[in-house]
């Protein structure tokens, strides 16, 4: 309920305050974006029975992962816990970038020509089904248990949402926020058609991680940032068809942008 009134007033205000101009105002583009994070969705559920939840029983009854083997205070673990898999998550979207099998499915999100909120949920189902076998090595990796894992992932599904709408914060709100979380300034410079502008801000919930890793980056003004991918600015590249054929054809999607 909370999770939906904060998508629909984020949908709201980033028409009425837009960070960027947009290049495809029409509706289609949101239903192809919904269409697409509709698939996500089926594909992330169906992989919580066969996968998910069995690994998660699997690593509790043996005790597998980094946080079970330390004798440590269930609020340290639950807070170390949720530090890691946002961390972790940081190394899979940079992952993501340098390897072409993976950048070949990435590429799907990126090749949207605006970004606002249903770029958020505009995730090829091939990626989300790769993201669960992610998912379960975090879970054997680093032995979180079932409620820190569902309370990050409830906190990382609303920071996604938000760092993608195309809403204008005051930039001193924004510079604030940015201090600890991804802000939409941040995440537009990754989306942008330039290798050393889309090489940066990986970091999904926490900012922290692209300052530690020394891949953050703030200073493109928004209105110099071509969103997309190159070689896939026309709008007959991103229908919804080329979209979900993607990844099993186009060469050109063999190279990730950093190479
Ligand atoms: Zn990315």
């Amino acid at each position: 309920m909370a999770f939906g009134v904060v998508v629909g007033a984020l949908f709201v205000v980033e028409r009425l305050r837009p960070l960027r101009s947009r290049k495809d105002p029409a509706p289609t583009r949101v239903g192809r974006n919904l269409t697409i994070g509709l698939l996500a969705a089926a594909t992330t559920a169906a992989s919580e029975i066969p996968i998910i939840a069995p690994v998660q029983r699997l690593a509790e009854r043996r005790r597998l992962g980094l946080l079970r083997q330390c004798p440590l205070p269930r609020a340290l673990r639950v807070v170390l816990g949720f530090l890691l898999l946002d961390y972790t998550l940081y190394i899979w979207h940079w992952l993501n970038h340098r390897t072409p099998a993976l950048w070949r499915f990435h590429a799907v999100h990126h090749i949207d020509l605006d970004l606002d909120s249903s770029t958020g949920i505009r995730f090829h189902f091939g990626e989300l089904a790769l993201a669960a076998g992610f998912r379960a090595a975090q879970i054997v990796l680093l032995g979180v248990d079932d409620e820190t894992l569902r309370a990050w992932q409830q906190c990382l599904l609303l920071s996604v949402i938000f760092h993608h709408s195309n809403f204008e914060l005051p930039i001193e709100v924004e510079r604030r926020l940015q201090s600890v979380i991804v802000t939409p300034r941040m995440h537009g410079i990754h989306h942008s058609t330039r290798v050393e502008e889309t090489n940066t801000n990986f970091s999904s919930l926490l900012s922290w991680w692209d300052r530690l890793h020394r891949s953050p980056r703030v200073d493109v003004p928004q209105p110099a940032i071509t969103i997309g991918v190159a070689g896939f600015l026309d709008p007959a590249d991103v229908t919804l068809e080329r979209s979900l054929a993607l990844p099993f054809g186009d060469a050109r999607c063999l190279i990730p942008p950093s190479a």
